[in-house]
C-alpha cells in the first residue's frame, strides 16, 4: 500500500510502497477515507515532537474496517469509524479510574512512535516503520479498538475525521472548565482546537465567548461562530486584561499566551491550559497573584475516546457541532508537503488528506 513516509525531520516526504501486517489481538485494519492534518503532525515533522524517524504521521483518521484481529467484539468488518489520537490500554490505574486520556501505557509508547504493545504493523523494506498516533497518511492503518468510535449512518461528511483530535481535545478542555453556564469564556488561539472549544463552550452554555489570536483570518472564522474577537498583535495588554473573563482556555501553547491567560482571568476564575509549548520552555507565574486572585489553573490533555467520542457524535448527528467548520482544504497523499507548508504559514485551520 501507499504511505507518506517522513524520513528525516524537515526533510523530503516520499509516498512509498509500505507493507502492512494483519491486525493482532484487539486490533482492526482500516481502509482510510480521510485523515485530518493537525499541528502535532507538523511538530513531529519538524522534530519538535521527537518521534524517531522514519515514521508515518496522521492521527485524525476516518476509515472503514476491512479486517479484524482476534478478540475484537465491539466492531465488525464494514463499520465506519473514527480514531481518537489516544488509544487507552483499559487496564492501568488511570484507565480504571475513567481517566483514559491519561493512560500510562499509551503515554509510554506514543512518543516512541509505537502502538500500545510497543511495536507497529508497518514495514519499509523489511524494517519496522514508526507511526505518530495511527499512521493515517496512508491507504490502510491498523488500530487498537479501544481508540475507535462508530460513525452513525446519518453522517457522511469526511470532516468527521477531525473529531479524533481537535474535536476531542476541545471537548475535554470544556469538560475541564465546567461549569460554564452563564459565564464569559476567553479562548486564546483559534486554530482547529480553538474552533472546537468555541463550539463546545457555546453548547455548554457560555454567555459570551471572546476569541484571541494574531491571525485576522482565523479570527474571522471565530466571529462567524458568534465570538467577540481580539487580535492580540494590535490590542494593548491592558485592553486584553480589561476583558477579565470568568474562564480562560489557552490553546495556542506558547509561554507568552499562557502568561496572558493567567493575567487576564477574573478573580476566582479558572484557567485551562490545552496548548503544548516546547517541553523545555518555562512559564512565569506569580504565586502571590494566584493566591490573591484565588484562581485555579489546570491542564487538559485530549479526551476519553470510549466515553466522549460517542457523545460527541450525537451532537454532530443533530448538526449542533460542525466539524466541517474546522476544515479549510482537501489534499491528496502526494500533496502532504504542501499541506504542511500551508499549515505552518497559517493559511489553513485543518487540512484533510485523502489517500
Ligand atoms: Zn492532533
Ligand atoms: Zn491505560
Amino acid at each position: 500500500m501507499k504511505a507518506a513516509v517522513i524520513r528525516n525531520y524537515n526533510g523530503e516526504i516520499s509516498v512509498q510502497d509500505v507493507e502492512v501486517e494483519r491486525p493482532r489481538r484487539g486490533e482492526v485494519m482500516l481502509k482510510i477515507i480521510a485523515t485530518g492534518l493537525c499541528h502535532s503532525d507538523l511538530s513531529a515533522y519538524e522534530g519538535k515532537i521527537p518521534v524517531p524517524t522514519p515514521f508515518v504521521a496522521g492521527h485524525e483518521i476516518f476509515g472503514e474496517i476491512v479486517d479484524i484481529g482476534e478478540g475484537v467484539t465491539n466492531f465488525s468488518v464494514g463499520d465506519r469509524v473514527i480514531m481518537a489520537f489516544i488509544k487507552p490500554c483499559g487496564k492501568c490505574e488511570y484507565c480504571v479510574k475513567g481517566q483514559e486520556n491519561l493512560c500510562e501505557n499509551y503515554g509510554k509508547n506514543v512518543l516512541r512512535g509505537k502502538m500500545l504493545d510497543g511495536t507497529t504493523r508497518l514495514r519499509l523494506r523489511g524494517a519496522e516503520l514508526n507511526i505518530l498516533g495511527g499512521g493515517g497518511f496512508s491507504e490502510y492503518a491498523v488500530i487498537e479498538e479501544t481508540g475507535l468510535a462508530k460513525v452513525p449512518n446519518e453522517i457522511s461528511d469526511e470532516s468527521i475525521a477531525v473529531l479524533g483530535c481537535a474535536g476531542l481535545t476541545g471537548y475535554g478542555a470544556v469538560n475541564n472548565a465546567m461549569p460554564i453556564f452563564g459565564k464569559r469564556v476567553m479562548v486564546i488561539g483559534v486554530g482547529g482546537v480553538g474552533m472546537s472549544v468555541i463550539q463546545w463552550a457555546k453548547i455548554a452554555g457560555a454567555r459570551e465567548i471572546i476569541a484571541v489570536d494574531i491571525s485576522d483570518e482565523k479570527l474571522k472564522n471565530a466571529r462567524e461562530l458568534g465570538a467577540k474577537i481580539i487580535n492580540s498583535n494590535i490590542t494593548s495588554k491592558e485592553q486584553v486584561e480589561n476583558e477579565s473573563p470568568d474562564v480562560v482556555i489557552e490553546v495556542a501553547g506558547t509561554t507568552k499566551t499562557e502568561e496572558m491567560a493567567v493575567n487576564v482571568v477574573k478573580k476566582g476564575g479558572k484557567v485551562v491550559f490545552v496548548g503544548l509549548p516546547n517541553v523545555n520552555e518555562a512559564v512565569r507565574i506569580y504565586g502571590a497573584s494566584v493566591v490573591r486572585k484565588g484562581i485555579t489553573i489546570t491542564g487538559s490533555y485530549g479526551g476519553r475516546p470510549r466515553i466522549d467520542l460517542p457523545a460527541m457524535m450525537e451532537y454532530v448527528k443533530k448538526g449542533i457541532f460542525r466539524p466541517d467548520l474546522l476544515v479549510s482544504k482537501r489534499y491528496s497523499l502526494e500533496e502532504l508537503p504542501r499541506a504542511l507548508r500551508d499549515l505552518a504559514e497559517g493559511r489553513i485551520v485543518r487540512g484533510l488528506i485523502n489517500p
